[in-house]
């Protein structure tokens, strides 16, 4: 069984790993290696190329608990070998098939229409929908897609059970059961690593400067009066019970203070 490392660290390019199996795949030698960071065809995404140390990974093949690298010389068993994965081919297919999911979320949200295929090429990926689109349709669905894509949201890896999945409202029903692999493109507005430092930072604007609760709106971001007061009042009472964000307000209007 490979380990997959591409499964937890996606961004991980270069790594060390054991040849434990030889083999070959159409007249060409093959390798299976204890762990990889090589992704295998699969979901949509092409195989990754790249080396393994002086030898070339033409192509990755995923057969049952086993990732096979073709490679263009043979190796032997036991062998510890740099693996190198080229990267500019990798990035891209994790761009194209990221952006996929949020064009296809776009159509979804908007319009109710479904993806039913994706195909991932060189010169351009396509996507197949369950309806017609008229010309407007499809220029507001790229507009939504640009849209989520300009707001840069946070892209994580999140397992979960057949039965957690079960209760979540996934884009596509899961094939298989046991743990399941999630990639989640998170809403960035309403996540509390971003709300809560904006509160506090809104509050202290408004003790520390004489700007007016629309002042303050307009500077983060054209947010309305009623959100910088909300916050403010927020922060006032959130201080009272909470010792450590009481210590860090006072030290934080010491310093900005002078
Ligand atoms: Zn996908």
């Amino acid at each position: 069984m490979t380990d997959r490392i591409y499964y937890t660290e996606p961004s991980c390019r270069s790594f060390q790993g054991t040849v434990t199996r030889i083999g070959e795949h159409n007249g060409r030698p093959t390798v299976v290696l204890d762990r990889t960071a090589f992704y295998p065809t699969s979901g949509g995404q092409p195989f990754d190329t790249g080396r393994l140390g002086t030898v070339s990974v033409i192509e990755t093949l995923d057969e049952d608990e086993e990732i096979v690298h073709v490679v263009d010389t043979p190796m032997s068993v036991g062998v510890v070998v740099p693996g190198e994965i080229d990267w500019t081919r990798r990035f891209d297919h994790m761009q194209q098939h990221t952006g996929q999911h949020v064009l296809s979320a776009a159509f979804d949200r908007l319009f109710d229409n479904r993806t039913t295929s994706f195909h991932m090429g060189t010169e351009a990926s396509t996507i197949d929908l369950a309806r017609e689109v008229a010309q407007s349709d499809l220029e507001r669905a790229v507009e939504e897609a640009n849209r989520v894509i300009w707001e840069d949201r946070e892209v994580s890896i999140r397992f979960v059970s057949a039965d957690e999945a079960a209760r979540l409202p996934l884009r596509k029903e899961p094939v298989r059961g046991g743990t399941l692999r999630l990639i989640e493109i998170k809403a960035k507005n309403n996540s509390r690593a971003i709300v809560y430092p904006r509160q506090i930072a809104m509050y202290l604007a408004k003790h520390m400067t004489e700007a007016s609760l629309p002042e303050i709106g307009r500077q983060f971001g054209g947010k309305h009066h009623t959100t910088v007061l909300h916050s403010v009042e927020k922060i006032e009472e959130t201080r009272k019970q909470d010792k450590d964000l009481n210590r860090l307000l006072n030290k934080l209007t010491e310093q900005l203070g002078g």
